[in-house]
């Protein structure tokens, strides 16, 4: 039966940066207990081409490799989300969505980046087989095929100046472009296609991505779709515990430790701001679960 008060520290979060600071953190002898669902990863749908010494593995067989390590050096799981924290003298609680309370002397949070959905008919079913939420992941995969990338900002015009380098053909489709002057000019210089006044209806294909409908029915083929409307974390959970958030009010912030301004409050990842990729999540997820451990070592001595 899962244990539920007292852990060292707990993780909220299984992707790359909650699995890797669970590692470390349990390398160094204390409890550790990860909250969260694997397949609501970002990496769940991912095939992995830039992460150091990977080649031709799956997300979610990097996944599992890391839950078993986890595992192995004694994490232990409870895949459910957290609905509610709040701080108690020392400790932290947490509740679950089926109402566990849970409590533990250190935090780690690694929930990663909630990507920006547009809505649009098969979306869902084409993500990772065509439809992509970053260009700097997945640029690569389209090399002299014809794409497509959707939004207004900065975050859109410049995924598709960068993608001019890998694909045959780049369109832009945007409701209204929403960018300095400067970047505006230079993207209508472009060799980029702009579609502007006008949205995606459906995106269409059998196996993958065959073509995109433009609101005004208009047909374009496609065989990528990069929905570019910027990241944003799942920052209701930690603002009310009074976690200091960037500017923007989109990332935590946090010292070199990975530690935020609240005493025994971690994170680490994608919640912490670009690039969003597997190589930063894992390197601060290591840092924080040093930190947290040693964190919850001395609290406990005191
Ligand atoms: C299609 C796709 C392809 C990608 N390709 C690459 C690539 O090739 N190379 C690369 O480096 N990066 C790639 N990325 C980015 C990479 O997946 C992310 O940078 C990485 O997964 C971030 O790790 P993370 O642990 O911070 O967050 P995530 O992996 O997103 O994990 C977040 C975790 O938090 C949990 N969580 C969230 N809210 C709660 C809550 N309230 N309670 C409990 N748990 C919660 C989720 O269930 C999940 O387990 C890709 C992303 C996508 C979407």
């Amino acid at each position: 039966m899962l244990k539920t008060t007292n852990y060292d520290v707990i993780i909220i979060g299984t992707g790359p940066a909650g699995l890797q600071a669970a590692i470390h953190a349990a390398r160094k002898r204390v409890s550790v207990l990860l909250l969260g669902k694997p397949d609501k990863s970002s990496l769940f749908w991912a095939h992995v081409e830039n992460f150091y010494a990977v080649s031709g593995m799956t997300g979610q067989q990097m996944l599992n490799i890391g839950r078993e390590q986890a595992v192995g050096f004694g994490a232990r799981f409870l895949e459910e989300d957290v609905l509610q924290i709040s701080h108690r003298n020392v400790l932290f609680d947490l509740i679950t969505e089926s109402n566990i309370t849970v409590d533990s002397k250190a935090l780690i949070v690694a929930t990663g980046t909630t990507r920006k959905k547009l809505g649009a008919k098969g979306e869902k079913e084409f993500l990772g087989r065509g439809v992509s939420y970053c260009v700097e992941c997945d640029a690569g995969f389209f090399r002299d095929e014809q794409v497509i990338v959707i939004g207004n900002a900065s975050a859109a015009v410049g995924g598709a100046l960068t993608l001019l380098d890998y694909a045959s053909r780049v369109d832009l489709v945007c409701e209204n472009l929403d960018v300095t002057d400067a970047l505006k000019e230079e993207i209508k210089k472009s060799d980029v296609i702009l579609h502007e006044g006008t949205g995606i209806e459906a995106i269409e294909g059998k196996n993958s991505v065959e073509a995109v409908v433009l609101n005004d029915g208009s047909r374009i083929a496609v065989s990528g779709v990069f929905i570019e409307l910027g990241a944003r974390g799942v920052m209701e959970l930690v603002t009310g515990l009074g976690v200091q958030l960037d500017e923007q009010m989109k990332y935590i912030e946090t010292d070199k430790k990975m530690a935020a301004n609240i005493s025994g409050i971690f994170a680490a990842g994608d919640i912490c701001g670009p690039p969003l990729q597997i190589a930063k999540a894992v390197g601060e997820g290591c840092v924080a679960g040093i930190g947290a451990a040693a964190y919850a070592k001395k609290v406990g001595k005191s």
